[in-house]
């Protein structure tokens, strides 16, 4: 799903193709779940969710190469971010420092950062893996959570200047339109969609908008009272922002 850029799942099916076409033509298969991985879609990795129903064979034919982590992993509390990579890119790293035929000199592969490894933000992460990971968190996420989620957005859809609601697991776009029959959209200048971040905010609910679109990404924790909150609080506000 793209996450910033508006909100927008991917059609059915196409991932999948995506990642038969790459590996087809011996492309290396990237998934940046850097939103969208640990737990946000209600699953501990988004991929996994191409795997659903399938046999073993397909669900390895259907496994990225490498992984784009950080967002969820310190819940942006402490900076961490991690690449994990399958075995084969991880071999392509390995090797011996000696000059080899053709190739003199140093054998190293120079690459570091100076805030590598941050241990205060690796503890964190390990933490949150441990939670996020367990079963039973993963199964109340799909299984109570996400659905409180989209029920108490779901009133949003009859406003009538709501355009669209979309996302999937526990991310929401609600785009803001001047007048859903006639297409006609509030003009970007106008910025209605942080009015309604504002107007939220008076209410007790942080959220943030990108232009006319107002996004809902509450943490993982989130209980079902304020889940109900946050339904009634953002059809408040956009009831504000925008009568
Ligand atoms: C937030 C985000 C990034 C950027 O991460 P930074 O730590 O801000 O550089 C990259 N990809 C996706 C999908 C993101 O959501």
């Amino acid at each position: 799903m793209l996450g910033p850029g508006g909100i927008i799942p991917q059609p059915e099916g196409y991932l999948e193709r995506a990642v038969r076409a790459a590996r087809k033509h011996g492309v290396l298969v990237i998934f940046d779940e850097v939103a969208v991985g640990m737990g946000r879609l209600g699953t501990l990795f988004a991929f996994e969710q191409l795997h659903a129903g399938r046999g073993a064979r397909r669900k390895a034919r259907l496994k990225p190469d490498m992984v784009c982590l950080a967002k969820g992993l310190t819940a942006g509390l402490l900076p961490l971010s991690a690449v994990l990579v399958a075995d084969h890119v991880y071999q392509a790293f390995l090797g011996s420092c000696a000059p080899r035929q053709g190739c003199r000199g140093t054998r190293t592969f120079f690459h570091g950062h100076t805030f590598t490894g941050s241990a205060l933000g690796c503890a964190a992460a390990l933490a949150a893996v441990e939670q996020i990971a367990s079963r039973s968190f993963l199964r109340r996420l799909r299984t109570a959570t996400i659905p409180a989620f989209w029920r108490a957005l779901e009133p949003l859809r009859a406003h009538p200047h709501v355009g669209s609601l979309r996302g999937r697991g526990l991310m929401a776009g609600i785009e803001l339109v001047k007048d859903e029959q006639r297409g006609e959209e509030y003009p970007w200048a106008e910025r209605y969609g942080h009015r309604v971040v504002l107007a939220a905010r008076a209410r007790g609910v942080n959220t943030r908008a990108i232009g006319n679109l107002v996004l809902a990404v509450p943490p993982l924790t989130i209980t079902r009272r304020e889940l109900a909150l946050l339904g009634r609080v953002l059809y408040a506000s956009i009831e504000e922002a925008t009568k």
